[in-house]
């Protein structure tokens, strides 16, 4: 039996938010003797790979077709993976990829799924998941009927793993072509490159909401005030709607999910929606001209007056 984890990366690297979901499966396995593995899909994984395996030993799904993270054929494949190695659970961290993939290869196993966990705990043997509902105003404990788990982690919530001592092996998967979906297209993707860190594995993120109203305003102040805190760069669903930031930067209950930590709120009213993204941030500093703004009920430091006044001088004391 294995506890196996589904690994995201970037070009060559196994990403933070990963190793967070493979250090708890490491504590699982510690508690149940069983083996932890990585599952690495996609095509030309040879570097990939090699840094996945520092972590754990890695089963490498690795063909052409997979070359896009297209959720029919990803799901086929971890589920073909956990069939045949006896995966008692399967993990990953809380993204999107997860959140699109990680269903279906439920389905596909008639597996239960508990997602978005922060953290866990053991009764009479028996795995107990806590994850936030209701836009994080309650937190629910459940159990999982049936194996294998699916779990995905939310990985603010829990420390990225440590290299191994030695390097695990890699071990190819044989990927047959012929069984794979063909349910799903992949016609192109539209983001917008950034050089700053991913939102959800910054140790700071800058955020504002309405108070800016261009995508110039927004560079101009946010992105400045994150590059001199080497952050990522973040906004609230209000400059979304309007045009001004991408998707992706959004947090809050319908975006990302952060926890950061050191939070900068600029111009953000402190909507529950937006708290449910960002409310487990170690330290938040608000500024808001306005002193009653509800962002200041949960800032550890509050500024009121004029984002346009403070940012730059904040800007220029940084770089000082
Ligand atoms: C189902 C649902 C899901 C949602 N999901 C999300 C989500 O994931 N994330 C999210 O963020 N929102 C979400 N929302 C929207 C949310 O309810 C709020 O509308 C949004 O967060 C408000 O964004 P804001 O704080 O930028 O704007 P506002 O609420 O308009 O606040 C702007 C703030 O800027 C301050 N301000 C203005 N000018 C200045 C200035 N010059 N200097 C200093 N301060 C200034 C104002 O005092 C005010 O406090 C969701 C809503 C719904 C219904």
């Amino acid at each position: 039996m294995v506890i196996l984890v589904v690994a995201e990366y970037d070009t060559a690297h196994v990403r933070p938010g990963s190793r967070s979901a493979l250090g708890v499966a490491r504590d699982l396995a510690a508690r149940s003797g069983e083996r932890v593995e990585w599952l690495v899909l996609g095509s030309g994984l040879d570097s990939v790979a090699s840094d996945a395996a520092r972590f754990a030993p890695v089963t490498v799904a690795d063909h052409p077709l997979l070359v896009q993270a297209t959720a029919d054929r990803y799901a086929r494949v971890i589920a073909d993976v956990a069939r045949a190695h006896e995966a008692s659970v399967i993990l990953a961290n809380a993204t999107t990829f997860a959140k699109d993939i990680l269903p279906r290869a439920a389905a596909l196993l008639g597996a239960a799924m508990a997602g978005d966990v922060t953290g866990y705990s053991f009764a009479d043997g028996e795995l107990l998941l806590r994850r936030p509902m209701y836009a994080g105003a309650t937190t629910a404990t459940v159990t999982l009927a049936g194996r294998p788990y699916i779990i995905t982690v939310r990985a603010s919530a829990f420390p990225p793993a440590e290299p191994l001592a030695k390097s695990g092996e890699c071990v190819a998967w044989n990927v047959v072509a012929a069984t794979l979906p063909n349910q799903i297209e992949y016609v192109g993707l539209e983001s917008r490159p950034t050089m700053r860190p991913d939102l959800t594995e910054a140790r700071v993120v800058v955020s504002v909401g309405r108070a800016f109203r261009s995508s110039e305003e927004f560079e101009q102040y946010v992105g400045r005030l994150a590059d001199a805190l080497k952050g990522a760069a973040g906004c609230t669903r209000a400059l979304v709607d309007d045009g001004i930031t991408p998707n992706e930067w959004q947090v809050g209950q319908t975006g990302k999910v952060v926890a950061p930590e050191l939070y900068v709120a600029l111009g953000i009213s402190g909507a529950i929606q937006h708290l449910a993204g960002m409310k487990n941030s170690r330290i938040v500093v608000a500024v808001n001209s306005d002193a009653e703004a509800p962002i200041f009920s949960i800032a550890n430091y509050g500024l009121v007056g004029d984002v346009r006044q403070i940012t730059p001088a904040l800007i220029e004391e940084l770089n000082r």
